[in-house]
C-alpha cells in the first residue's frame, strides 16, 4: 500500500513526443523534490515539507495499491504508466512497485524527471522502465546551483540513461522570466545548439 496524491489521464505525447503517440497514459505523482526551482507548477506537491505553504497537499493524499493504479490504468485504456509531478527520483520504491504490477500487465512504464539521477537509482529502476523524460533546465552551472542541483549530474544523468537503454527524450522548458535570467547571466556567449536553438525561438 503507498499514498499517491496526483493521479491523471491524459494523451500520451504529455510529456513524451515519441512514446506511444496518440495513446493515452496514466500519470501519478507524490510528494517531495530535490530540487526548489521557483517556476514549478507542480509547487504544491514538490515542495511539501520544505515550504510551508504547500502543507495543504496532505489533504488531498489518497492510498492506493499498484494493483488498483494499474486497474485504474486499464479501465481507461491507458497504455503508458508515468512517475511524474513530484521528482519520482526519490519516490523510486514506490514507484518501481507500481511499475513491476504495470508491466506484468503489459503497460509500459516511464519517468518524468529533473534527470539528478546515481548509478544506483539507475540500475535499481531501469529494468522496470521504458522511457526516461528529463528536464534539461539550462546549460549553466550557476543557475542550475540556484535551483538546488548541478548540471553536470544532470548530463550525467542523461547518460546514464541512455546506457541503461532507455528511450531518453530531453526537454528544454521556455520559461520567459527565467529565460531573462539566463540572458542577463550571459547566455549569448554561451553558444551551445541547445541554448541557440531556444533563444532562435524566443
Ligand atoms: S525539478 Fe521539477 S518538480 Fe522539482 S521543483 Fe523543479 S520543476 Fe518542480
Amino acid at each position: 500500500m503507498g499514498m499517491w496524491l496526483h493521479c491523471k489521464v491524459t494523451p500520451s505525447k504529455k510529456p513524451f513526443s515519441h512514446v506511444m503517440p496518440g495513446t493515452t497514459a496514466l500519470t501519478f505523482g507524490m510528494l517531495g523534490c530535490d530540487y526548489h526551482c521557483p517556476y514549478c507548477q507542480n509547487w504544491l506537491t514538490s515542495q511539501a515539507m520544505r515550504d510551508p505553504a504547500s502543507d495543504v497537499s496532505v489533504d488531498f493524499i489518497r492510498e492506493m495499491t499498484p494493483q488498483k493504479m494499474v486497474q485504474l490504468a486499464q479501465s481507461t485504456k491507458a497504455s503508458v504508466v508515468v512517475s511524474s509531478y513530484n521528482e519520482p527520483l526519490i519516490t523510486s520504491e514506490w514507484a518501481v512497485e507500481i511499475f513491476k504490477e504495470a508491466k506484468a500487465n503489459g503497460l509500459m512504464c516511464a519517468y518524468v524527471s529533473n534527470g539528478n539521477n546515481t548509478p544506483e537509482v539507475m540500475k535499481y529502476i531501469a529494468p522496470y522502465l521504458d522511457a526516461y523524460k528529463i528536464d534539461l533546465k539550462c546549460m549553466s552551472e550557476k543557475n542550475y546551483r540556484k535551483l538546488g542541483g548541478t548540471l553536470q549530474n544532470t548530463l550525467d544523468g542523461i547518460k546514464r540513461a541512455r546506457e541503461a537503454g532507455l528511450w531518453v527524450e530531453v526537454v528544454t522548458l521556455v520559461i520567459p522570466v527565467s529565460m531573462i535570467q539566463i540572458k542577463s547571466c550571459g547566455m549569448p556567449r554561451d553558444s551551445s545548439p541547445s541554448n541557440l536553438w531556444i533563444f532562435r525561438g524566443m
